[in-house]
C-alpha cells in the first residue's frame, strides 16, 4: 500500500485559530480577510502577545473546531487503498514551553474523530518536510518542499495564493480546492487497478 502523509490543521479541521482570534476580539473575521499564515499577525506585537497567553492558557480550539467539508468520509474510503498517516505540528516557535498543550489537543482531536486510523500512525511533529513517503496533502507549500512524494496536493488557502501555477509545477505540487477533488485524483486510479 503507498503512504499517504495528511496534515490536520486546515486540512482536515478549519478556522479553529480565526475563530479564537473572533472570539478574543469580539470581531467576525473571515478567512479571507487574512493574508498571513498565522491570523494573529494582523494584531499590533503588543495584543498579540496577549492573545497568545489567552490562546495558550484559556482555549482548546479542537473542542468546537469545524471540518473541512467531506475530509474524514473522504479519509475513511482512502484508508481502505492507501496507508494513511495524519501528522500534525504543534511546535510554536514564539510559545515553545505551552506548545505541549497543543500536542495533546491534537492527539485528544485526531483518535476521537478519525477512529480508522491506527493511533501509531499519529505523527505530532513540525520538520514535515523530512517525512518519505507517497502522497502528501497540506495546506502549506514549505511542508510540500522536499524532494519526497511522487504526489503532492496543496489543498487551496488564502494564505498560500501568493504561489501560483508556475511555483507550484517547479515543484511538482498540485493545487486543489476540495475533498472531492482528492478523492478523484486519488481514488480513481485504485478502483481501475
Ligand atoms: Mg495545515
Amino acid at each position: 500500500m503507498k503512504k499517504i502523509m495528511i496534515d490536520l490543521d486546515e486540512t482536515i479541521v478549519m478556522d479553529g485559530y480565526l475563530k479564537a482570534l473572533n472570539d478574543y476580539k469580539h470581531t467576525n473575521y473571515k478567512a479571507e480577510d487574512i493574508d498571513s499564515y498565522f491570523v494573529e499577525d494582523i494584531l499590533s506585537s503588543e495584543e498579540k502577545e496577549k492573545f497568545l497567553d489567552y490562546f495558550y492558557d484559556e482555549l482548546n480550539i479542537y473542542d468546537t473546531i469545524k471540518e473541512v467539508p467531506n475530509a474524514i468520509k473522504t479519509i475513511k474510503k482512502l484508508s481502505e487503498y492507501y496507508d494513511i498517516y495524519i501528522c500534525a505540528a504543534f511546535v510554536d516557535e514564539r510559545r515553545v514551553e505551552k506548545s505541549k498543550v497543543m500536542a495533546m489537543y491534537k492527539y485528544e482531536w485526531i483518535v476521537k474523530n478519525l477512529p480508522f486510523i491506527n493511533p501509531k500512525k499519529i505523527i505530532l511533529g513540525s520538520a514535515k518536510d523530512i517525512i518519505m513517503c507517497d502522497i502528501k496533502i497540506d495546506d502549506k507549500v514549505s511542508n510540500l518542499k522536499n524532494g519526497y512524494g511522487e504526489v503532492k496536493l496543496l489543498l487551496d488557502h488564502r494564505h498560500n495564493q501568493k504561489f501560483d501555477f508556475e511555483d507550484l509545477e517547479s515543484l511538482n505540487i498540485r493545487r486543489v480546492y476540495n475533498w472531492e477533488q482528492i478523492e478523484s485524483i486519488l481514488l480513481e486510479g485504485c478502483e481501475k487497478e
